[in-house]
């Protein structure tokens, strides 16, 4: 009814219909307040119940047990590259692990595609002592690495449990469409050592246990809402600090500060209220569509496009080893640019867009978040079967 176009972007991204009009009704006037959302006070009773309503159903869809804490916050997964190199530093178990050892503890990266070896960027760049664990996998012809697969577990350079201060990974690589199953990792990493993971491009398109990671960080744009809000689950134990006045803890930026936000109800300063706002009204969608049917529509909408990718494979190539590949941002080639380019034309005359790959590798990219009905995969399937047969 709104002329609306299947949006295959990668972020920001679309969201359920149901949810934009609910925002649409309540825009002008919020359930009787006389106002916006965008234009209320954040130290307001209603939008308290805005913001803890949005954290209790987060925390009923994912079951988020009560010794984490939900935190909203700014900055993007960039701010949290650093956000959780700084955090796990100040953090007193950690602490008392480098004092045992004597010298700095390292910091874990499995590096599977550009945002991680983002995150490992920016704690090198902070001076921070890494360790890659893995980093894409090595053409056994030219040695030359690529994000298009996962070297086996067998193969992990992880630190020793004394001397690794937490391991971190990215869990769906946007832009090379890799996604790394969790299992593997939480189940190869020592217990003892915390686990960061970067969930940006597909919290919430499945059931996860939290009970395994140290802190899960993700950016809201993609299956959470609009830009301008920041995620952070985090156990509590990892909040707690030494003496405020040591170098670790003044070294962390208060807009970066997981304890800041957590002992002040993601309210310390003025929170993005008007995304935290859409937020709830997805998690309360998502509540409603339920995870688990959310996690079958992401096997069945990525499904249809990877098996017509297979029945062409020399027409459609996908770049990512099938055992890992993305359930939300898949990426493949066509023979050449100008069909690529082709390609994504005519598709948007289908009313179907966003279809280029990332500007860093080119290509198709396209993604299937959680507001992608299974329609808009079929639509694509069609032109995807339409287009082969056309340019074969
Ligand atoms: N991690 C992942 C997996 C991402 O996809 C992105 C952005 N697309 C980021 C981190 C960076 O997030 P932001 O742009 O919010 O800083």
């Amino acid at each position: 009814p709104y002329d609306r176009v299947w949006n295959f972007s990668a972020g920001p991204s679309a969201l359920p219909v149901s949810v934009l009009e609910e925002v649409q009704r309540d825009l002008l006037n919020y359930k009787g307040t006389g106002m916006s959302v965008m234009e209320m006070s954040h130290r307001s009773k209603v939008y308290d119940s805005i913001i803890n309503g949005a954290e209790a159903t987060l925390r009923r869809v994912l079951k988020v047990p009560d010794n984490y804490a939900i935190i909203f916050m700014q900055g993007g997964g960039t701010g949290e590259f650093a956000a959780s190199y700084l955090n796990l530093f100040a953090c007193k178990s950690v602490r008392d692990k480098q004092r045992k050892l004597g010298r700095p503890l390292t910091c874990d990266y499995l590096v599977t595609g550009s945002w991680s070896k983002g995150g490992l960027k920016e704690v090198k760049r902070l001076g921070g002592t890494t360790n890659v664990v893995v980093d894409g996998v090595k053409s056994a012809d030219s040695g030359a690495v690529s994000y298009s697969s996962l070297a086996p577990v067998s193969e992990w350079n992880l630190g020793k449990p004394e001397e690794t201060a937490f391991v971190y990974y990215c869990e769906n690589e946007t832009i090379h469409g890799v996604e790394t199953p969790s299992s593997l990792v939480v189940d190869a990493v020592d217990p003892s050592v915390p686990i960061i993971c970067d969930m940006s491009s597909n919290m919430l398109s499945r059931p996860i246990d939290v009970k395994r990671f140290g802190a899960i960080i993700a950016g809201a744009q993609k299956n959470m809402g609009p830009a301008g809000v920041t995620l952070v689950i985090v156990r509590k134990d990892l909040l707690e600090r030494e003496e405020p006045d040591t170098e670790a803890v003044r070294g962390v930026p208060s807009v970066l500060d997981w304890q800041y936000y957590a002992s002040a109800g993601s309210m310390p300063h003025t929170p993005p209220t008007f995304a935290i706002y859409v937020c709830g009204l997805v998690f309360k969608w998502v509540e409603e569509m339920g995870i688990d049917a959310l996690d079958q529509l992401r096997e069945a909408r990525a499904g249809l496009v990877y098996d017509m990718m297979d029945k062409h494979p020399d027409f459609y190539r996908g770049v990512v080893d099938k055992q890992y590949r993305s359930k939300m941002n898949l990426v493949f080639n066509l023979p050449t640019k100008e069909l690529e380019s082709k390609f994504a034309a005519e598709a948007a005359e289908r009313n179907m867009v966003q279809l280029k790959g990332h500007r860093s590798l080119g290509g198709i990219r396209i993604s299937l978040y959680n507001a992608m009905p299974l329609e808009g995969a079929q639509a694509f399937v069609a032109f995807m079967k339409e287009f082969y047969e056309a340019n074969c």
